[in-house]
C-alpha cells in the first residue's frame, strides 16, 4: 500500500509504543513494573473532576469556538499574567487537544518544504515527527553532556543554515529533566531573534520542579519582552494537574497566529471536548486548589527524584545519568552495561522487559540509543522494585 508524502516517513510514538507493550504484557498476567509511561501517577485532584461531572449535568455539552471557551482563554491568560508580570492578550490563547494539537498547529502553520527546524536533543521523540509532518527538516543539536545537553548558541551555529525556520527547547526537559536558567534562555532567545528564527518552547513541565520549593521552572515568559523575538508558547493541563487524559493543551502566540492555529483547528478537530475544557477552567481559575495540588504532586516527585538519584549512586555507581531539576524521568546510559549481541539500548530494554519485566524507555526514542529513561511518576515500592529488577539483570549479564 502506498501512502501520501504527507505520513511516508511517520512512525507511531515510541513512548506510547512501550507503554502499549507493557500493559499489553500486564493484561497477560505478567508482572511488570511500568517506568515507561509519561504522566503523573496520580488522578486528576477532585475540584477539577467536580466542575467537569456538574458542567456535563449542567448541559455544557455542546460546541465551543474551535480556539476555546473564551472564559478558559481569559482564566489560561490570566495565570501566565500572573506568572510573568506581563500583559497578556487572551485572544492569543488558543486551546488544543493537548500540547500535542498545539505543536501540530505551529509547525504546520509555519514551517513547510525546505525549510529547518533546529530541535534540542535529546528531544521529546514527537518532535521531529510532527515537524516532518509540515514536510519540514528536523535537524537535531546536542547540547555538552557535561552541561546536562543543554544547548548553548555555539551548539546552534554550527547546524544553522539559511533555511532555519524555527528552534524547539523543552525546559524542563523530557527525557533528561534538565532546567534552562534564565540566563541561558536569554541567551538563546538573542540568538534567535538575531536570526529571525521562532522559538517553540514547551513548558509542559514547568510545575514539575525541584528548584526553589513552590517555584516554577523559568520560561520565555519570564525574559524583558525585549530580548525575545518571535516565540510559541506551549503548555498545558495534562501534567501540572494530572490531566493527561482529557487533553487539554494551549498555544500563546502573537494574536496574527493564533488566528491562523484557529482556522486550522476549526477545519480539522474543532474545540476540545467540551467537559475537558470546563475542568480546565477550574484548574486555571481555582488557583487557590491548584496550588495546593501541585505542591502535594511536586512534594511526591522531589522524593522520588531523591530516591532514584540515591538508588542510582548505590546500586549502579559509575553508570552516567543526568541529575534531573524538573520534569519527573531519570536519563542514564547503559553503553556500559549491554549484553555482546546487544547494539544499543533497544536491545537492552527489551532483554530488561522480557526477561525482568521493567518496562523503560530506550534513548532511540530521544535520538541516542546508549540511554535509557526511566519515568519516576510511580510509587516508590515500584520503583525500588525496578532498580533491584534491574540490578539483577546487570549482575547476571553482560559485562559492566
Ligand atoms: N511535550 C512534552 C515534552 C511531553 O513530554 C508531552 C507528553 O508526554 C507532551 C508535550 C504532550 O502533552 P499533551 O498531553 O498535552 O499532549
Amino acid at each position: 500500500m502506498s501512502f501520501s508524502a504527507n505520513v511516508e516517513r511517520l512512525k507511531p510514538s515510541a513512548t506510547i509504543t512501550v507503554s502499549i507493550l507493557a500493559k499489553s504484557l500486564v493484561a497477560e498476567g505478567r508482572d511488570i513494573v511500568n517506568l515507561g509511561a509519561g504522566e503523573p501517577d496520580f488522578d486528576t485532584p477532585l475540584f477539577i473532576a467536580d466542575a467537569a461531572v456538574h458542567g456535563i449535568r449542567s448541559g455544557r455539552t455542546r460546541y465551543t469556538p474551535p480556539a476555546g471557551l473564551p472564559e478558559l482563554r481569559q482564566a489560561i491568560a490570566n495565570h501566565l499574567a500572573a506568572r510573568s508580570g506581563r500583559e497578556i492578550n487572551w485572544q492569543g490563547v488558543v486551546v488544543s487537544a493537548g500540547v500535542k494539537q498545539a505543536l501540530f498547529n505551529t509547525f504546520f502553520s509555519l514551517c513547510g518544504p525546505g525549510d529547518e527546524v533546529l530541535v534540542a536533543a535529546p528531544y521529546w521523540t514527537t518532535y521531529p515527527d510532527l515537524v516532518m509532518l509540515a514536510r519540514a527538516e528536523p535537524v537535531t543539536v546536542f547540547g555538552a553532556e557535561a552541561n546536562s545537553f543543554k544547548v548553548v548558541p555555539s551548539d546552534l551555529e554550527r547546524v544553522v543554515s539559511g533555511n532555519t525556520k524555527g528552534l524547539v527547547l523543552n525546559t524542563p526537559c523530557n527525557p533528561t529533566g534538565a532546567i534552562y536558567s534564565l540566563a541561558e534562555l536569554k541567551e538563546l532567545s538573542a540568538w534567535a531573534k538575531g536570526r529571525g528564527i521562532w522559538i517553540v518552547s514547551d513548558e509542559i513541565y514547568r510545575n514539575v520542579y525541584f528548584g526553589e520549593e513552590g517555584g516554577a521552572a523559568p520560561g520565555v515568559l519570564d525574559l524583558p519582552e525585549s530580548d525575545v523575538g518571535n516565540f510559541i508558547l506551549v503548555d498545558g493541563a495534562s501534567k501540572s494537574y494530572a490531566m493527561t487524559g482529557w487533553r487539554v493543551g494551549f498555544s500563546y502566540s502573537s494574536v496574527e497566529v493564533a488566528q491562523k492555529f484557529t482556522a486550522l483547528q476549526s477545519q480539522i478537530t474543532s474545540n476540545t471536548a467540551t467537559p475537558s475544557q470546563v475542568g480546565a477552567l477550574e484548574a486555571f481559575r481555582n488557583v487557590e486548589a491548584a496550588s495546593l495540588a501541585i505542591a502535594e504532586m511536586g512534594a511526591a516527585f522531589r522524593r522520588r527524584r531523591d530516591l532514584v538519584i540515591t538508588l542510582m549512586d548505590q546500586l549502579l555507581p559509575g553508570v552516567p545519568y543526568i541529575r534531573p531539576e524538573g520534569a519527573f524521568y531519570l536519563y542514564f546510559r547503559v553503553d556500559g552495561l549491554l549484553a555482546a549481541d546487544e547494539s544499543g539500548a533497544t536491545a537492552w530494554c527489551s532483554r530488561l522487559l522480557q526477561e525482568h519485566g521493567v518496562a523503560l524507555v530506550p534513548g532511540a526514542a530521544f535520538g541516542d540509543d546508549r540511554w535509557v529513561r526511566l519515568s519516576f511518576a510511580a510509587a516508590d515500592a515500584l520503583i525500588e522494585e525496578a532498580f533491584e529488577r534491574v540490578v539483577a539483570m546487570v549482575s547476571t549479564g553482560a559485562a559492566v
